[in-house]
């Protein structure tokens, strides 16, 4: 394993302004011959070193003459003494339809498909795969037309002809440079429904959205949501489409979520297709933010990239701002941003507390597959968020407006990023910048004192230390706060609204008449966690009063973490348990409130996961935290029962998606009572109409009896067989569901004639859900659950890296596990780790997750 350093970095030897590419699909095999312009860009007699991997070469012409002076090995083509400009011709074959690992090309169904970031590209031809290399692409892809009726690329179509009777040639034509990571190759028998869109200066821009045959009817989701995303990057940054023609194709099987290629998106079906009868509200959602992140991509990202891998959250975290600011304009704010930040707690939270730390720009890496993180992306885009809390609405899109103005077409870095906003605004973003290179979350202790009509906030910042070696300054962030009295009255003075916080210790004192409530960090400010011991009434009173909606609902989540904490120590003190009963009394006013927005009133019916729990522990015992979880969900359901009840019955008669939200919260909540809900959850079972319905009633059926829920499983398999994106909820559902016998009925699934472990969907719902979301028995007392996610691990690695990679990651609990149970996760991350031939992403996680408890 090479480890590589941003601090290493050196602008490449040679340029490539030029590339002409043919890519020739025949029965077995593709043949591709690359016509690329070579300049030399440094002195000397420096060679030439392009990646190839898993290509087999057929010739090497340089200026059109073949030459045989060339070295092929260890997935590099070095050739020495190169002119100062010239054109190199290479020829390979390629095999995409048995490239399982899903980068470069490979076959998903019955489409042909590329993804090259991040460093794919090498597995399609010989090149410099780095994004500082920028070039003009031509791309013309001949195949079969019976197989291949569609042969999409990057850009315009320029000519498209028909050779003999049986194949096609169509040559397509990007005017915009770009790196290799953009190219994209589509062939294959795809269904379209195309429209338009007029840009502000009067262009029509062609859509297209590409799916199977049979499932175009499916796509106009996703077709209002690109015309929705182009209009508002246009009315909010001022970022006009550039190019005649806007594509994108759905394929099943895909590593991620979706890929920006240049004007050809590349999408897993499941961030496409969508109807009411087979999408939740929750995958509509997912359908737009995610159409909106490729599309906003387009500028953040595609016309202006990333100079080295190492800048991935200049591009990321910055373009999932953008598509957290579009849904929440196109949404509920406040519920947007609860969501938001739920993700960034469950998931990059752990990330910063386990092996993987890293800051939002790491130095160093062995492969950047890894680097696909939370951090990278949400934790990203929070900083991107405090910038522009710090700068105000204006002073950002001055700052964006220069960062276009002077790096459109270049290859940058995130100092380029903020020397643009600090030079638009006249902010100074020196300390601020250290969020780029600390790891960790910072933790902020808050304590008060009241004196002579005098509040006092003491703040300390704490930033912890983690697996990830870097300072530990203090940080510089925005710090709003909110006072309320005890009657819930709201005294914040103008003050308060603008703190930052910039030093280790600080304090702020504001003129009281009595001891107040303090509401901090108001809509979730900065990516840190905030200490104060508040009392249960002083909570209450945050739950009903605070005007900001986020800590309202943080009232909340403290309210529910308490009575679960005490619930813990109940337990540990063989002491009978119970929720405080003033907090059972201000939900049942919560759940009357007709004031409350359905479905903001339903992220207040907040339910942990037990990972969430554990989180909270000094060491992690998922067993205990699942007890104390079910215990208090029980009991919440049982004290609000009837209040449950009537929210679900009030919200039964209009189908819509606030009503929908509130009416199967309440369900979740009283699945808890188990049998109870059964006659009310088969019911909408049977009837529902769209599946949001039918999904909350299949999953409250998981947690009645046997007899009951295996008729239910049963049913829904029957139903839905025949699609793929509602199989996978079927295979995800069973994988959580929280039973001693979960680990038998998951390896049944696993022989299942519908699960397929080369889809990496399949994979994800069956071993993924198992490993992440179900974590009691995943961390199970007899290492069973361990041992079998390591023999998926170890089988799927051998073809794809990604997913046995992004799978390792459910052990990154192991250094805060008590004894016995790390015993037997190391003894499988030991298996692992001596499996021969693993790959060097699995390699990386399983050694730095050992590393962690040394
Ligand atoms: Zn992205």
């Amino acid at each position: 394993m090479k480890e590589i350093f941003l601090k290493d970095y050196i602008e490449p030897n040679y340029l490539i302004p030029n590339v002409e590419l043919y890519i020739n699909i025949l029965e077995k095999e593709a043949v591709v011959t690359s016509m690329l312009t070579i300049v030399k860009n440094c002195s000397g007699d420096t060679p030439l070193v392009l990646d190839g991997k898993e290509l087999k070469l057929h010739s090497v012409l340089l200026d059109g003459k073949e030459i045989f002076d060339f070295d092929y090995s260890d997935d590099k083509l070095t050739i020495k003494n190169l002119p100062n400009k010239a054109v190199l011709t290479t020829t390979v074959s390629i095999d995409p339809y048995n490239n399982k690992s899903m980068e470069g090309f490979y076959k998903s169904g019955n489409i042909l498909c590329t993804q090259n970031e991040a460093e794919g590209f090498r597995r399609v031809t010989f090149f410099s795969d780095r994004p500082d290399v920028m070039s003009k692409y031509t791309i013309t892809v001949e195949g079969d037309k019976k197989v291949f009726p569609k042969l999409l690329s990057n850009g315009n179509l320029v000519e498209s002809t028909p050779i003999g009777e049986n194949r096609l040639r169509n040559k397509w034509e990007d005017p915009f440079a770009k790196p290799c990571y953009l190219v994209a190759i589509v062939a294959g028998d795809l269904e379209s429904i195309t429209d338009s869109f007029t840009t502000k200066s009067g262009r029509v821009i062609d859509l297209e959205i590409y799916t199977d045959p049979g499932q175009s009817n499916k796509a106009y989701h996703a077709m209002e949501s690109l015309k929705k995303s182009m209009k508002w990057d246009e009315d909010t940054f001022g970022l006009e489409y550039d190019l005649d023609l806007y594509m994108v194709v759905a394929v099943d099987s895909f590593n991620a979520g979706a890929m920006e290629n240049k004007g050809l998106n590349i999408f897993n079906s499941a961030y496409v297709l969508a109807d009411p009868k087979t999408a939740t509200d929750s995958d509509f959602e997912g359908v737009e933010g995610v159409i909106a992140h490729e599309y906003f991509h387009n500028w953040t990202g595609n016309r202006v990239t990333c100079r080295d891998w190492f800048q991935l959250t200049l591009k990321e975290g910055l373009t999932v701002f953008r598509d957290q600011e579009f849904s929440s304009d196109k949404t509920d704010r406040t519920v947007k941003r609860i969501s938001d930040v739920s993700i960034l707690r469950s998931h990059q939270y752990p990330e910063d507390k386990g092996p993987n730390s890293h800051p939002i720009k790491p130095e160093s890496y062995f492969t950047i597959d890894n680097f696909y993180t939370a951090t990278v992306y949400e934790k990203g885009a929070e900083v991107i968020r405090m910038i522009f809390t710090l700068l105000g609405k204006e002073k950002f899109r001055a700052g964006m407006d220069l960062y276009f103005k002077r790096h459109t077409g270049e290859a940058v870095t995130t100092e380029d990023f903020v020397s643009a906003m600090e030079d638009a605004s006249g902010f100074d973003l020196t300390q601020f910048k250290r969020w780029y290179s600390q790891a960790g979350t910072p933790v902020i202790s808050v304590d008060s004192s009241y004196n002579n009509g005098e509040f006092t906030l003491k703040v300390k910042q704490e930033i912890p230390k983690t697996s990830y070696n870097c300072p530990r300054e203090p940080l510089f962030f925005p710090f709003p706060i909110g006072l309320y009295d005890k009657d819930g009255r709201d005294l914040t003075p103008e003050a308060g609204k603008n703190l930052i916080i910039s030093k280790e210790y600080e304090e702020f004192t504001f003129k009281t008449e009595n001891r107040v409530i303090p509401s901090l960090a108001q809509g979730f400010s900065a990516p840190i966690e905030v200490r104060y011991n508040y009392s249960t009434d002083e909570l209450i009173t945050l739950l009903t009063a605070d005007k900001d909606k986020f800590n309202k609902f943080d009232a909340a989540r403290r309210l529910t973490m308490i009575s679960i904490d005490t619930i813990i120590g109940d337990i540990r003190t063989n002491r009978e348990c119970s929720i405080d009963k003033r907090i059972i009394e201000s939900y049942k006013k919560l759940l009357t409130d007709p004031t409350l927005e359905k479905r903001y009133l339903a992220t207040l019916l907040y339910i942990p996961e037990v990972k969430d729990i554990a989180l909270t522990m000094e060491e992690y015992d998922f067993k205990l935290a699942n007890r104390a979880r079910n215990i208090y969900l029980k009991q919440l359901a049982t004290e609000l029962k009837s209040n449950l009840f009537r929210l679900f019955e009030d919200n039964l008669a209009i189908d819509a998606v606030a009503e929908r939200s509130i009416k199967n919260s309440a369900l979740s909540i009283l699945s808890f009572l188990g049998d109870d809900i059964a006659e009310i959850a088969q019911k909408q079972f049977a009837l529902a109409e769209n599946m949001t319905d039918y999904m909350a009633a299949f999953m409250s059926l998981q947690k009645c009896s046997d007899t009951v829920r295996i008729e239910a499983n049963k049913s829904f398999k029957e139903k839905w067989k025949d699609n793929f994106l509602v199989m996978n909820k079927w295979f995800i559902t069973q994988a959580i569901r929280d039973d001693e016998t979960v680990l038998d009925d998951i390896k049944k699934l696993s022989l299942d004639e519908l699960f397929d472990n080369t889809n990496p969907n399949r994979i994800r719902s069956l071993f993924g859900a198992f490993a992440g979301r179900n974590s009691a028995h995943f961390h199970s007392e007899d290492g069973q659950g361990y041992k079998f996610i390591a023999d998926k691990i170890i089988d799927i690695d051998s073809y794809n890296s990604h997913v046995s990679s992004s799978l390792a990651s459910a052990f990154q609990p192991y250094k805060y596990l008590g004894e016995k149970q790390a015993k037997l996760m190391k003894e499988q991350l030991i298996r692992i780790s001596q499996k021969e031939g693993i790959s060097t992403g699995l390699n990386e996680i399983i050694l730095k997750t050992l590393k962690a408890r040394d």
